[in-house]
């Protein structure tokens, strides 16, 4: 039978285990939800790898107190390339239930897409290996390797911990990080560039406390206005970033994401215009992009007719592949201070860094995956960004230089992931499991 024959007469099956692990409440915060189930949904991963062949499966324990499920597949060729397979078992929380229209622990099918809270992202992908496989069976001429973890959404960074400590038992030519999703239903895609991110406090002080300000306001340095024109020196009139030394003219060469759908998708209300003199790709995924997350200063209720000693902001700067994290921040930290007004005393905290990520699209594991997603979906693949981070790429990335990481999956913009009413068109499942058993199927280090 053929492989896409054999895909279809396994998608009941899919259904099934789906709703299974779906019912599994498995948010990885003991807080919110007893342990127990991640538990459940952990051992539910290794029993079912199991079944598809996989041996030394092990629950192992990472320093953030989740359990990966970690096995291996060994080819009967030794020499055969190693593929490992990465998924999460972890949820987000459902949020706000009243905004469901179906249970989010029950798979719900409606329409032609199933509901459910993890069904996508990543229960979904976790459905689309074990597809690819059970249609493979015993045709599988490479070794595999499995990692499935318990807390990605919780970015305690269990997983992050564990790989360079266990680099051995993961080690794989290619990697495929199963957590992203196509352009859109029927749309091949990779995710090939990752915003990296560099956050600071600044602080400034211009007093020694609040004074009146009707007896003083005048010639008095107000702290919060010192603040508010240091932080305009980081957008010109048109909204693009402006840090001196930070290239913000940088272009998108992948897929489009249209305008329409970005206001949209970013609840933009009419008649206000989206920023920054480019493309929605540009601006989203090869440029930087700093966001106030934070103003210390008096809230309006409450507030008295005083000047300000002191203000702080907590900044979030987001830096496209090609920029390094640490220069990013250095370059921020020196425009402020560069721009501090009547002599105020700035101090700057440094919080975390973390690097962008470009994949290397020039190797045979790339070619094989194109060439899968195309005959899988009749269509070439497209190329996508993401302006948010994944630091477990980083962390194969410098774990594993040599591999190539390849970020797909079933989580379409539809799915609307880390939302109420996630969901996953199951076509999806299907077609991505294809590729994956046709990437299996073909892949060798020769190319
Ligand atoms: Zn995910």
């Amino acid at each position: 039978m053929e492989l896409r024959d054999r895909v279809s007469g396994l998608m009941g099956q899919a259904y099934t285990e789906l709703a299974e692990l779906v019912s599994m409440r498995s948010v990885a915060d003991p807080r919110q939800f007893p342990p127990e189930e991640c538990l459940r949904a952990a051992e539910w991963v290794r029993d079912k790898f199991a079944g598809v062949g996989f041996v030394d499966l092990e629950l192992a324990e990472t320093a953030d107190g989740s359990r990966a499920v970690v096995g291996a597949r060994p080819a009967a060729d030794p020499d055969a390339p190693t593929v490992l397979l990465y998924a999460h078992y972890d949820v987000q929380p459902p949020l706000d239930e009243q905004a469901w229209r179906t249970p989010p622990f029950a798979l719900t099918r409606v329409d032609e897409r199933w509901y459910g809270r993890g069904a996508a992202d990543c229960k979904g992908n976790i459905l689309m290996h074990l597809t690819a496989l059970r249609a493979l069976g015993d045709a599988v001429p490479v070794n595999l390797k499995l990692v499935v973890e318990g807390s990605e959404e919780q970015g305690t960074g269990g997983l992050e911990d564990y790989v360079p400590r266990h680099a051995e038992l993961l080690r794989a030519d290619a990697i495929l990080v199963s957590d992203t999703g196509n352009a859109a239903v029927g749309v091949p895609a990779a995710t090939v560039s990752l915003r990296g991110l560099a956050n600071i406090v600044v602080t400034v002080e211009a007093l020694g406390s609040a004074v009146h300000s009707g007896m003083y306001g005048g010639p008095a340095p107000d702290a919060l206005a010192a603040l508010i024109s240091m932080l305009a020196t980081l957008r010109d009139a048109a909204g693009n970033t402006t840090i001196a030394g930070l290239d913000n003219t940088q272009t998108w060469t992948g897929v489009d994401y249209p305008a329409e759908m970005f206001r949209s998708d970013a609840t933009v209300l009419n008649g206000v215009s989206l920023i920054g003199d480019g493309s929605v790709p540009d601006l989203l995924w090869a440029r930087p992009a700093v966001t106030v997350l934070g103003i210390d200063c008096p809230p309006v209720v409450g507030s008295a007719a005083a000047i300000q000693p002191r203000a702080a902001a907590r900044l979030n700067l987001r830096v496209p592949p090609g920029t390094d994290s640490g220069a990013a921040q250095d370059a921020l930290v020196a425009q402020l201070e560069a721009a501090a007004p009547w002599g105020v005393r700035v101090t700057v905290e440094r919080e975390g860094t973390g690097a962008p990520f470009l994949a290397e699209q020039g190797g045979p594991a790339y070619a094989a995956i194109a060439a899968a997603l195309e005959e899988a979906y009749g269509r070439p693949l497209a190329t996508l960004g993401q302006g948010g981070s994944i630091p477990l790429c980083n962390v194969f990335a410098d774990t594993y230089p040599g591999s190539e990481i390849i970020l797909t999956g079933v989580e379409e913009p539809r799915a609307m992931i880390h939302a109420p009413n996630e969901s996953v068109d199951p076509t999806e499942i299907a077609n991505m499991a294809l590729a994956e058993a046709l990437f299996l199927r073909t892949y060798t280090l020769a190319g």
